[in-house]
Formats: C-alpha cells, structure tokens, sequence
C-alpha cells in the first residue's frame, strides 16, 4: 500500500494529483453556520451537482409552454423519457441497457420484482437475505412471505455474522445456500450492507444460488455508483437501487430496477402491470388486455415522474464522462487513506478513546464507507465534530459511518475529518 502521511500537505499534494479533483467544483458542498462541512454522508444523500437546476429547469419550460404536449414536444419527450437514462444506468450496474428501467422508488420496485421472482411453493418457500439488512429491506421481505401465507419467523433464513464478529463470511453464505437449498425460492441481499458497509461477492452467491434452483437477487441502494457491477455477466436475476445516494439524484429520487436479460421476454412471470409497462406501440390505443414491453422495461406501472427523473438525469450524465473505473480508483485511494488515519488516530490515542473499523480492510470487500466503532468515548466525540462541520452518520449504540465519496470529497476532507476527532478527544468538553 502507497505510504500515507498525516499531515495536511500530504493530503493537498494528493488532491493535486487526482485526476478527478476538477468534480468536487461540480457540486455544491453544503456551508453550515459559515463553516464548509467535511460531507461524509453521500452514502445517505449524495450532493447536488451544479447542473441539476438546469435539467429540472428545461422541464418545467416544457411543461410551461407545451401543458401536456410536452409528452411529445418538449426537447426530451416525456413519453419516452425514461429511455434517457436506461443506457447511462444499465453502465454503473453493468447491464445491458433493456435489462434496466428507471422509475418508481426502491421499496416498491423491490415489492414489484418479488412479485415476479418470489413465486413459492409448498417444498421452496424461503427467502435468504443477511442479517441486519436495512429496515425497509427486512420490512418488503416479511411483509411478501406473509402475502403468500408464510410466517416469517419460519420462512426468513437470516446469516449472520459470528459471534464476536462484525461481517459476515462469504464461506457461511455459501454453507447456508447449500445447506437449506432446496427450501430456498430466494435469495436477496444488500449487495453492500448499510451498516458495515461490508460488499459481499454477488458472483459467487449468484453461483450457489442457482446452483440449489433459487432466484438471486440484490438490493443495491449502497452499491450503484459505488462498486464495481456486472450484473448481467454475473447472471443475477433482478436488482433494485435507488438514485439518491452515491447516484446523487435528489432526495428520495427514481430508483433504477434490473431484470436480466434471460427473463426479458417470459411473460408467464406474475407480475403486477400498468399501463407503463404495456408495449408502447399499442399502449394509447388503452385497449384492455395487459401485453408487457420486452426487459426491464415491462415492469413499470407508471409514466414517469419527470421532474425526479431530470435530477437522476443530470447526475448519470456526470457518472457516464467519469466512468466508473476512474472513480473506483479514486475510492479505494481516498478510503484507505481514511483508513490509514483512523488507525493512526487510535495508535496515538487509544487511551482516551479508540476505534475500531469493522468494515473489511480489504478493498476489494468494500465501497467507500467506513463503519467505525467507537470504544472509550460515544455520542459525545459525534456531537463535537458535527459541531466542527463535519457530517457524518451516528448509529446506536456507538458506530459512525463516514463515506467519502470520490466524486466530490477531497484527501483534504479526509484528513480534517481525522484531525476534528483529534481535536475532540484532545478537547474532552469544550471545543
Ligand atoms: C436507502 C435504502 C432504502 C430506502 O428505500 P426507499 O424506498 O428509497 O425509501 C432501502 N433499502 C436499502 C438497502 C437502502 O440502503
């Protein structure tokens, strides 16, 4: 690993040397009481680039000067605005641009694919997802076992971390897939955790999934725009994510949903229609009888909420000039030079207060987010240095998470993020 120094000119020599360090005047970096905060929450809502208004702007002009003609007027008609995006998505998630649509919100396009994808029998009825998956997660999947008559006690088989551990290993995912495999109708995971922000190895689950004839799927709200994704040539069967975190699409923004390939003309998969989902060529003559579009593009219901969509939009067009892989190498350089100084932090403090990162330490486990558990010092040491501007996450009962994201957070982020822990556990009290 490249030798990290604590000090502030290192980090700015760094920021220097960034080959994307002209993005971070692409957003605007929220000023809170005068002071520029250190945002380390972009794993929460990302920032707004610059270029947002403009897009949303064209479309209330649209709508402004053509009312509903817009739907074919306007400079991108509404009608087929979705289709904007799907290539631009279908890119960060690896997928081929008919396997991804975006629209609706995650939990509902969640809901929707499980509708397809979860079609239990008496024998194959469970679900397998990670223990500690993100609420709203945990909440779709027991409220779809109890619509098809299952109790979710019995049909949600949870993997856990072991005792004393924080992550979970791919070898008892894998253990648990083989062991109650012919029980298991699917597989859905957060393909980033949340909270440990631990990646799992989508490949190799997808693998053992299909090995035992379960469908896998991912939730991929901390990992689109993050990770590296390849979910067509992983051959996962269905994915959802949202836009609002490290996609930088407005709060509570559109949600991208992918249906592989194989599945895109099978229309004896249930499903929950509406009219957006009707083949387009025929979809105004509103006759009855519901005939899908082919990929993705079948399973939404609604036109398409255009104002959320110009946001998504604007930022998939930074995403394409960038290019995923320069942004991953940008990642895992600002990251583990977080990490670096955490380490650094508790080597020289640890006394007074030490951290323990419980995010895997191997890059190849993990995006940007870093889960710090906090021993000696809690809710307090968080309260000082939001004081100081920096915005972070607090979990109870003492974890704080912190992504600094590649396309707007600079090693000068970093390393004031490090020194206002310093200067809190040194200030015990009084900052
Ligand atoms: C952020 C997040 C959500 C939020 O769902 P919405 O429907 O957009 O409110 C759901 N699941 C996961 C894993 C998330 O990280």
């Amino acid at each position: 690993m490249l030798a990290y120094k604590n000090s502030l000119d290192f980090a700015k020599e760094k920021d220097l040397n960034d080959p994307l360090r002209a993005y971070r005047d692409q957003f605007y970096i929220p000023v809170i009481n005068g002071i520029e905060t250190v945002y380390f929450t972009g794993n929460s809502l990302g920032l707004q680039p610059k270029s947002t208004k403009s897009y949303i702007d064209q479309e209330l002009d649209a709508w402004k000067n053509w009312g509903v003609e817009g739907h074919f007027e306007a400079i991108k008609p509404w009608f087929a605005y979705h289709e904007f995006l799907s290539e631009k998505a279908a890119k960060i998630v690896g997928a081929k641009a008919s396997e991804v649509v975006v629209t609706h919100s995650l939990t509902t396009n969640l809901h929707l694919l499980m509708v397809s994808f979860y079609v239990p029998t008496s024998s194959r009825y469970k679900i397998l997802c990670e223990k500690k998956a993100f609420p709203s997660d945990q909440y779709a999947l027991e409220s779809q076992v109890r619509f098809h008559g299952y109790d979710p006690t019995d049909a949600i088989i949870e993997v856990a971390p072991r005792t004393g551990e924080h992550v979970i290993r791919l070898e008892d995912l894998l253990e648990t897939i083989a062991q109650h495999g012919q029980e298991i109708a699917v597989i859905m995971i957060g393909g980033v955790n949340y909270y440990s922000g631990e990646l799992f190895d989508m490949e190799a689950i997808t693998k053992a999934g299909h090995q035992v004839g379960a469908k896998v799927g991912f939730d991929l709200a901390h990992a689109a725009g993050n990770v590296k994704l390849k979910l067509n040539e992983w051959g996962v069967d269905f994915a959802a994510w949202c836009s609002y975190k490290y996609l930088n699409s407005s709060p509570g923004g559109v949600s991208g949903m992918f249906v592989h390939e194989r599945h895109a003309n099978n229309k004896n998969l249930p499903r929950f229609a509406g009219w957006w989902g009707h083949d387009k060529s025929t979809r105004f003559l509103m006759e009855p009888g519901f005939n899908p579009m082919p990929g993705a593009e079948g399973w939404q219901l609604s036109n398409a909420p255009v104002l959320g969509m110009a946001a998504h939009l604007a930022s998939l067009d930074i995403f394409d000039e960038v290019g995923m892989d320069a942004l991953i190498a940008k990642r895992i350089d600002l990251t583990n030079y977080l990490e670096f100084l955490i380490n650094d932090l508790t080597a020289r403090k640890g006394d007074q207060c030490a951290f323990e990162i419980i995010t895997p330490s191997d890059p190849t486990k993990r995006g940007a987010q870093l889960s710090i558990l906090l021993k000696g010092m809690g809710k307090s040491l968080f309260d000082k240095i939001t004081k100081m501007g920096v915005i972070a996450d607090w979990r109870e009962p003492n974890v704080i998470r912190v992504a600094p994201v590649p396309l707007y957070n600079s090693f000068e982020d970093v390393f004031k993020f490090s020194a206002c822990l310093e200067k809190a556990i040194d200030n015990d009290g009084n900052v």
